[in-house]
């Protein structure tokens, strides 16, 4: 126990730590030379082996998995240079068996994407609002993970596609873990989670041509109109990030935060980037889809690698019970944000990514993040998508990594005490503590703290299916359209719709413009031109 804790411990603490991988940027003259005569890649991700070699000694002999040295590695045990081979080949057994088992399944949503490590520091106290340790004092530094993702494409898609950014992380707090899994959206295309499974096979393949579907996407958003703010913004310039550093994250849903009185407000985060807001044009992202797939994994691992550290500044929002309850519009409707006027931006701190992982797949690919993830001082509203969200990453995991996902080094807290015991991959199955409650042996108890932290609620009304399909869907796309994009942005927005609305039945694009029509008339006018237009280019 102690001894697994320590190391549990050591991999958490590994994985926080600033800096310790960095590499010499210098490379010795001679590879210079080589990585030139050979046309090979000069930027740090391209160099990565090299690198590796220039920092290690040759590691000895290889081994089995349980670890005896292997005396010939090339070559089967077969009879005679031509025969068959023998079964007693355990070396070549193994090592195929454990190919066949490489792949994982892949994220239903959120597949293809990549992460670094780091820090969040709190440089603005809003300890009135929240007593989670992770906002304990100004200056104070938590160790965090960021994983940035596509949403709708497979692992192998390309990074500058149009579609919303994942934007997940994880803050190794003393608490335990806390997961803030949000986008790079303040909104989502909808505010019913159990539309979510039917959305996203509208990104999917059809499953007849096993090609994407411009019907099942349009037909799908035409017909729940509440996708029109976030389709409006994946639309627009901020639906091709310049890669991952240069676009803001947000955690999208409304959050309870409660303080050491037990008191409760309602908050909503954003991350703002350091670096500058910066999209791609629709061409060059089309030309970097086929020539760079991975620019974004390759520009974030770059940036890290070169001490290009990039930061975000971390704001809260907040809304008060009573303004909750007497506002205009649903706050806890992920469709729609928090008009900042009347909830300013709080600054609450700033975190900066400085550590790339060292292992793809340990740190990035076995990364996983929940909702349901929250510490004492932060708990969920009455958001529906964060409450179905909930409950659906964690049973997820358990179908990707197995019940133990959180014994993983990188997802694991630095301290765990439960009656959870067993299972596939039981490596912290905490030794010979009691593994039931209540008990009479030492074994862990209720926290006040904790509980002092989650005061009661009340909550009222009549339980049925309430359908919001219809709820106030065009007052917030209509100030995004007439005021917080120029001009030329809202052209750029029309054309990039049109752009991809042609390729959906008439039908179907007349419902659209029907409903983008109730944004503002000229949108919709402008659309159905557009849409006139290219019908006369294909005649
Ligand atoms: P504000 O003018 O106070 O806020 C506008 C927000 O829009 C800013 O946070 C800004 O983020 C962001 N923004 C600016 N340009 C773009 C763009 N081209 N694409 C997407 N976002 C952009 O007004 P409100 O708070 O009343 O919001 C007005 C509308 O702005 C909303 O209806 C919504 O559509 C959109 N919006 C609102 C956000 C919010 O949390 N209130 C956040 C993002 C968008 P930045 O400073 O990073 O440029």
């Amino acid at each position: 126990m102690a001894n697994w804790s320590a190391r549990h411990l050591y991999s958490v603490k590994l994985f926080a730590r600033v800096g310790v991988w960095k590499i010499s940027t210098k490379l010795h003259f001679p590879i210079n030379i080589l990585v030139q005569s050979l046309n090979m890649p000069t930027d740090k991700a391209g160099n990565q082996l090299l690198d590796y070699k220039n920092s290690t000694q040759p590691d000895g002999p290889a081994t089995t998995g349980h670890g005896t040295p292997i005396a010939e590695k090339d070559a089967t045990l077969t009879v005679g240079p031509r025969g068959p081979i023998l079964l007693q080949d355990n070396a070549f057994i193994e090592e195929l068996a454990h190919f066949d088992r490489e792949r994982i399944p892949e994220r239903v949503v959120h597949a293809k994407g990549g992460g670094a490590f780091g820090y969040f520091e709190v440089t603005h106290d809003i300890t009135k609002y929240t007593a989670a340790k992770v906002f304990e004092k100004i200056g104070k530094k938590t160790p965090i993970a960021l994983r940035f993702s596509t949403v709708a494409g497979e692992s192998g898609s390309a990074d500058t596609v149009r579609d919303p950014r994942g934007f997940a992380m994880k803050f190794y707090t003393e608490d335990g873990i806390w997961d803030l899994v949000g986008n790079n959206t303040p909104i989502f295309f909808i505010r019913d989670p159990i539309l979510f499974p039917h959305f996203i096979h509208t990104q999917k393949r059809n499953p007849q041509t096993h090609l994407k579907d411009a019907n099942m996407f349009w037909d799908f958003i035409s017909l729940r109109p509440e996708t029109t703010h976030q389709t409006m913004f994946v639309f627009s310039d901020r639906g091709i990030p310049d890669g991952f550093r240069h676009m803001n994250g947000y955690g999208s849903h409304t959050f309870k935060l409660v303080n050491d009185k037990g008191e409760t407000v309602y908050c909503k985060f954003h991350h703002k980037t350091d670096q500058g807001i910066r999209n791609l044009d629709v061409k060059k992202a089309e030309q970097l889809a086929a020539s760079d797939p991975d620019y974004g994994l390759r520009d974030l691992y770059n940036a890290i690698a070169n001490g290009n550290f990039p930061s975000w500044t971390t704001y809260i929002q907040v809304m008060t019970m009573e303004q909750a309850a007497a506002s205009k519009f649903n706050p806890f409707d992920l469709t729609k944000v928090w008009p900042q006027s009347e909830y300013p931006l709080i600054p609450a701190g700033k975190f900066v990514l400085n550590r790339n992982p060292q292992n793809y797949f340990a740190e990035i690919e076995q990364i996983a993040f929940s909702p349901a993830h929250m510490i004492p001082g932060i708990e969920p509203s009455p958001d529906k998508m964060l409450l179905g969200r909930l409950f659906s990453y964690g049973d997820t995991h358990r179908h990707r990594l197995g019940p133990n996902y959180l014994q993983l080094p990188v997802n694991c807290p630095f301290k765990v005490r439960n009656f959870q015991r067993d299972g596939p991959q039981a490596i912290n199955n905490q030794g010979g503590a009691p593994n039931y409650h209540p008990n009479s042996f030492n074994g862990p108890d209720n926290d006040s703290r904790a509980k002092a932290l989650s005061p009661p609620f009340a909550v009222s009304g009549e339980a049925t299916r309430y359908d919001t399909g219809e709820e106030d869907n065009y007052s917030q796309p209509r100030v995004f359209y007439q005021k917080t994009l120029d001009g030329p942005a809202r052209e750029r927005l029309i054309a990039n719709i049109v752009g991809a609305l042609k390729d959906a039945a008439d039908f179907i694009q007349d419902r659209t413009v029907k409903n983008f029509s109730q944004v503002d008339a000229t949108f919709g006018q402008k659309l159905a031109e557009g849409l006139k237009t290219q019908k006369r280019a294909n005649l």
